[in-house]
This record gives C-alpha cells, structure tokens and sequence, in this order.
C-alpha cells in the first residue's frame, strides 16, 4: 500500500503540490484524474524520487520512502512508467528490457533472462521487434515496451503516467487491457489519465486533483450513480 500524508513539491516558488494525501491499496488501481497543471505528473515524479518535497510523508508498504532517491525508490518495489513511454531510442527492445534490470544484481543475470522472455511472451510484438531499436517502433509499441521495462524491475506497484496519450483509439484499448492484465497479476497500479471515462471503467478508486490539491475522491460506481459527476467526469452526453 502506498500511503501519502500531506505532500508539498514546490518548482521554485511555484508550488504544484499544495498538501496531497491519497492511499493506493495494495492489488488496486488508484486512478489520478484532473486538467492540465494540476499537478499530475509532479506527484508521479514526486513519488518516484525525481522530485523532492518541500513536506508531508510518502510510506510504501510501511516503509518511509520519503526523500529517497529514485534508485532507492525503485529497489522498494516502485516503478515509474513515465509520460510519452522515454524508451532509449537508439538501443534495441532487448536492451531496453534488459537497462529496466539495472539495479538487478549481477548474479540475477539468468533470471534477468528468463524475464525478458516472459516480457516477450506477454508483449509478443516486442519478440518480432526484439532487435530493432525501439525509436522505429510505433507509439503503441513503444509503450508496451515502457511497461515492459518497468516490469523487469519486479515492481510492486506502478507508476504509470498518462500511458494512453497520444495513441489511436484501438491501441488505447489494448493498453486499457493490459493495465488490467496487469491488475489481475497482483500489481497494484497508480494510473494518472486524461482519459476518465476509460479510466474509472478499470479504477477501484479515484482522486481528482485540481491546481495542486485534491479536489474530490471517490468511487467509480459513485461517478455512475450521480449524474452530476457523471457529467463533470465524463463528459457532457454521459448522464
Ligand atoms: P499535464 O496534464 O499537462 O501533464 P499535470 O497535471 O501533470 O499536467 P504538472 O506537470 O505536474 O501538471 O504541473 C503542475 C504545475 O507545476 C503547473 O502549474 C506547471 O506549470 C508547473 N510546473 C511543472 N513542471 C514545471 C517546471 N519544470 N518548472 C516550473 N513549473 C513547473
């Protein structure tokens, strides 16, 4: 379980997180929903240990990873998936599987192994591909290999950030798909999205962040059952 208490993240005098407490449950997807600036990415960064905080509390599975690096952070079984998937775009797919195991020890090598193959197995598009490099890969592609990457580092919970921005409708769907897949394998995921309506069909739980704070929290069934938020969040021919 990830458990966050009152969290600052400043830029400078900006101020992006102005106080953000949220839990993502362990075997859940915790969704982050809300508009452009408010402050999504920064608390994925914030969590991961790209960002410091100016204040509050970031405890995964009891342990205070507050503060950490983000090296460290992922050693505690968090992985980030970031915006617009970052594959190293001259290495190939296997490699790109193989740097996700970076923090792997040495002696792990057969098993780093074995992993790529599940990787393949479960991504069988990555197979075809496994020797080209992954910036001659579609946007698709390349965020199955986003995933794929994080995956080998055997996280606990996933950090994934927007992953289906700037994708054709069919392939959201797949990802859509794969994220609950993901789910289903015991992972606990905290997904942000632009994409509510997609989103809250897979969430457990939601929160709404707006310029920096949690504006509301709740439910998907909520969201159905009130057509109010049914509008607010789904948009005008929902309710
Ligand atoms: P989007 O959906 O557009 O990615 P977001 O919800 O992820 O938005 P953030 O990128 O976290 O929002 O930005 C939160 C606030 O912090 C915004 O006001 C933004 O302008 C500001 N901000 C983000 N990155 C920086 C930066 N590197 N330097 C200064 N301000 C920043």
């Amino acid at each position: 379980m990830l458990e966050i208490k009152n969290l600052v993240t400043s830029y400078g005098l900006i101020k992006a997180l102005k106080g953000i407490s949220l839990t993502a449950k362990s075997g859940e997807i915790t969704c982050i929903l809300g508009p452009n600036g408010a402050g999504k990415t920064t608390l994925m960064f914030t969590v991961a240990g790209i960002l410091k905080p100016d204040q509050g509390t970031i405890e995964h599975n009891g342990e205070n990873i507050t503060g950490l690096s983000a090296p460290n952070i992922l050693k505690t079984g968090l992985a980030l998936v970031p915006e617009n998937r970052l594959v190293f775009p001259t290495m190939t797919v296997r490699d790109n599987l193989d740097a996700g195991a970076f923090l792997r020890p040495s002696s792990d090598k057969k098993s780093v192994e074995e992993d790529i193959e599940k990787m393949f197995t479960q991504f069988p598009v990555l197979k075809q591909r496994s020797s080209q490099t992954a910036g001659t890969l579609s946007g698709g592609e390349q965020q199955m290999l986003a995933i794929a990457r994080a995956l080998m580092s055997r996280p606990k919970l996933l950090l994934m950030d927007e992953p289906s921005v700037g994708l054709a409708p069919k392939i959201v769907d797949e990802i859509f798909e794969i994220i609950q897949n993901l789910k289903d394998q015991d992972l606990s995921i905290l997904l942000v999205e632009q994409n509510a309506a997609k989103a809250l069909k897979i969430a457990d739980h939601f929160y709404l962040l707006d310029q920096g704070n949690v504006a509301f929290s709740g439910s998907p069934a909520e969201v159905e059952s009130d057509d109010i938020l049914k509008k607010a969040y789904l948009g005008s021919d929902a309710a």
